[in-house]
């Protein structure tokens, strides 16, 4: 597997990731420190979703599905009565 690798704007040598800060699912602020000893620069990099190059597999029912698979029998009939509960309240 890849590892992400961050440059230090400054000197350009290889930089270590310190800390990863979730704003949102699909953006972080990533903490930096340059490798490079006569530098020292610490920075945040923005790491941001940017397309989809092939849809998860949990998109549409594949989620449904997913948890459906997780529950064991006793779940699934609760959750078929809550459904029922529901449909009966619309
Ligand atoms: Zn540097």
């Amino acid at each position: 597997m890849r590892i992400m690798k961050m440059t230090c704007p400054v000197c350009l040598a290889n930089a270590t990731i310190r800390k990863t800060n979730r704003k949102h699912p699909q953006l972080s602020d990533v903490y930096c420190q340059c490798t490079n000893l006569e530098c020292g620069h610490t920075f945040v990099m923005n790491v941001s979703f940017s397309h989809t190059i092939s849809p998860s597999a949990l998109a549409g029912d594949g989620r449904v599905r997913e948890l459906l698979n997780a529950l064991g029998q006793d779940e699934r009939k609760r959750v078929l009565e809550l459904l029922r509960e529901e449909e009966i309240k619309s």
